[in-house]
């Protein structure tokens, strides 16, 4: 069987993508990997703890990852989706992005008041999308319980712009 460290090390460097200068961590080879992706989806489901009744996923590989973990636990996602996707949104919070704004759009009926929401994401980069999430569950009227991670990039301080939101990475670089 696969360890989550060899799963990790499948991750791939790839130097000036999306932007000169940047060093992006592909995730492609541990997602096609059954033993790989088996053992990254497993320690995910640790990660979130058990204090959780929703996970939220943040698109797309976030989709991905937060709808196994939610099979393997037992547990719902809320989809949280790029602008213009949804026919009904609950909610819908601005960020800056390195160079620009994203938008981030929760859908209607996907939170319930109350909740305790877990977020699930493949990389925690400048924390710009994960605090949007957390805004999103607390406009919602729930409550972020934390976020995991499958790679943090530590010198990017994305865990800073958290307000102490706990953040469980299976890897920092
Ligand atoms: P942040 O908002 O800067 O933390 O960026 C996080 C989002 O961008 C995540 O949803 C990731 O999917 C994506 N991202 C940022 N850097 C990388 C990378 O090096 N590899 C893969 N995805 C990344």
């Amino acid at each position: 069987s696969t360890t989550v460290a060899e799963a990790l090390d499948l991750i791939r460097e790839i130097p000036g993508f999306p932007e000169p200068g940047i060093l992006f961590r592909d995730l492609t080879p541990v997602f096609g990997d059954a033993a790989a992706f088996a053992a990254v989806i497993d320690a995910l489901g640790e990660a979130v703890g058990d204090e959780v009744d929703l996970l939220a996923g943040v698109e797309a590989r976030g989709f991905v990852l937060a709808a196994a973990v939610g099979y393997a636990r037992g547990l719902g996602v809320a989809l949280v989706r790029k602008p213009g996707k949804l026919p009904a949104v609950a909610g819908r919070v601005d960020y800056a992005l390195e160079y620009g704004t994203a938008t981030l759009e929760l859908p209607v009926d996907s939170v319930r008041r109350g909740q305790r929401v877990a977020i699930v994401d493949d990389v925690l980069a400048t924390g710009g999308t994960v605090a949007a999430t957390a805004k999103l569950i607390e406009q919602a009227g729930a409550t972020s319980t934390g976020v995991s991670v499958v790679l943090e990039l530590g010198e990017l301080g994305g865990r800073n712009l958290l307000g102490g939101l706990p953040v469980h990475a299976l890897r920092t670089v």
